[in-house]
């Protein structure tokens, strides 16, 4: 028999082994346990088999093996999907770390990069010319699956979302072909790509819109204690919606980073880390006002690396802890939230635990709402309660936290991003792209009719 339930055996197996370059592990090989562990340690999902593609030939030959035998296809790049979508139990999972490489074109201010590329890959040698695009505050998420769900960073108000820099791209769609969609070549997928997430087909190459940034940049780093939360964040309210363009901070509540004085040890801080695009003498002086929210603990104003900037919270993220979040777009910071976020804040719950407030709006909400497969283009802010914890046993307690800060700040949300939602939020992909849906499932339904790609914030055709 070829296939029993989530076994790939046999001559599909077989036909796979002709075809495929890259290795292909199986329950009980060495690596297939280090292959299917992902960013969140609370995922723990057993592929019939890794498929760790070399490039897009092993990557048509993956997909067709999936659909021939019946099996469900999970995509990983840099594992760093909180649901755990990279890993599937049962099906075939492509891994495409082997798939990373960045190509920069400095003349067309162009770059493309291979379908496992990281954002510390893609920084690295764009800033080797003083360009790069919008791309995530961790320098380990991967780049196409931040880019297909839109991808919000320090550059969104300046420059867009990652997805309004994404030019064209490669995938290899569900009958195993691979197609080229740019705004002339396949027009409607092109549009699904950016913000639809991996819903489409495995994409082995993106091309971006590059733009000057650094080398250095203006950035600051400003550390508050707790108790002057409230206070902090209605000054950073105020002077966040009056930003330039150019300027983007985050007001983060994290715990006290172990250089912060020894009386905050053990206890969370209110931190705005943000950084201005643009002129660094003109940001220098522009980014002060954020050092006098308050009385800070510490606080450095002053030219940073752009690649520095954006590792800083890489640290603050660490790979194989466990992770729950809760997160959704807001409509502002009225003085009820910020007191509801400040209250948990006080309580935080969970080592690695992060609150963030994203601040949006700038070129990215002058983008109409249909423009791309990402609607929410309105709202300033949005807010991500993004609890990591180590031990097992803190599990039950940390999410019903989670869940708990979630119901008090729900009455203030506006729409949900789909690259924050959890392996428990299926509900939520109709939030995510709300009047734009319709046309999803259309493109879905051209594309992907049986959904083989439905491990993932799924757009059922
Ligand atoms: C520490 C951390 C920091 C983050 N920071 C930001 C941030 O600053 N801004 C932001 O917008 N988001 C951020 N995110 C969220 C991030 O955008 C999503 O988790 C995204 O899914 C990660 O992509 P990945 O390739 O790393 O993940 P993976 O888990 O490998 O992939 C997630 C999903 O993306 C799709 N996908 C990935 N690669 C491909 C591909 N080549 N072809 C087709 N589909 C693909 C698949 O559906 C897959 O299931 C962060 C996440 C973490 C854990």
């Amino acid at each position: 028999m070829a296939r029993a339930d989530g076994i790939l055996q046999g001559a599909p197996l077989d036909a796979l082994r002709q075809r495929h370059r890259g290795p292909l592990l199986l329950p009980g090989d060495d690596g297939y346990d280090a292959a299917r562990a992902v960013w969140n340690g609370m995922i723990d999902r057993r592929p019939a088999v890794i498929a760790r593609c070399r490039g897009p030939a092993d990557v048509m030959a993956a997909v067709d093996a999936a659909r021939t035998a019946g099996l469900p296809v999970s995509v990983r790049g840099g594992g760093h999907n909180v649901g755990g979508k990279a890993v599937c139990d049962g099906g075939v999972m492509l891994d495409l770390t082997a798939m990373r490489w960045v190509h920069v074109d400095p003349e067309r201010r162009r770059a493309q990069a291979g379908g496992g590329t990281l954002w510390g890959d893609f920084d690295h040698e764009a800033q080797a010319f003083g360009l790069t695009c919008t791309g995530g505050v961790v320098s380990t998420t991967g780049v196409a699956g931040l880019t297909l769900g839109g991808g919000i960073g320090y550059l969104t108000r300046r420059h867009g979302l990652a997805c309004d820099n994404l030019l064209s791209a490669d995938l290899v769609t569900a009958d195993g072909r691979l197609v080229h969609a740019s705004d002339d070549r396949n027009p409607e997928l092109m549009w699904a790509l950016r913000g639809g997430g991996g819903n489409f087909g495995v994409v082995t190459s993106l091309e971006f819109q590059l733009h000057p940034v650094g080398p250095e940049v203006a950035a600051a780093v400003v550390f508050y204690p707790i108790d002057q939360a409230e206070d902090v964040l209605r000054r950073y309210r105020t002077y966040a919606e009056a930003a330039p363009d150019a300027i983007a901070c985050y007001a983060m509540v994290v715990n006290a980073p172990p250089d912060l004085p020894a009386e905050h040890q053990g206890r969370p801080v209110l931190a705005i880390v943000g950084c201005h695009a643009d002129d660094v003498d003109a940001g220098r002086e522009l980014l002060q006002p954020v050092a006098g929210f308050g009385r800070p603990i510490a606080a450095v104003i002053d030219a940073m690396p752009y690649t520095a900037l954006q590792t800083s919270f890489d640290a603050g993220n660490p790979t194989g802890q466990r992770y729950y979040w809760k997160s959704q777009h807001l409509t502002g910071l009225p003085d009820e939230l910020i007191d509801a976020v400040c209250r948990y804040a006080r309580d935080l719950h969970g080592d690695f635990t992060i609150i963030g407030i994203e601040p949006l709006g700038g070129a990215q909400g002058r983008v109409p709402p249909d423009a791309t497969a990402f609607p929410h283009r309105s709202v300033p802010f949005s807010l991500g309660i993004w609890t990591g914890w180590a031990d097992p046993a803190a599990d039950r307690d940390n999410v019903a936290w989670t869940r708990d800060f979630f119901a008090a700040v729900q009455p203030f949300g506006a729409g949900a991003y789909v690259n924050y939602l959890g392996d428990d939020e299926a509900d939520r992909v109709g939030e995510a792209y709300g009047g734009n849906m319709a046309r999803l499932v259309e493109i879905k339904r051209r594309w992907d009719p049986d959904n083989l790609f439905r491990v993932n914030h799924n757009i059922a055709p």
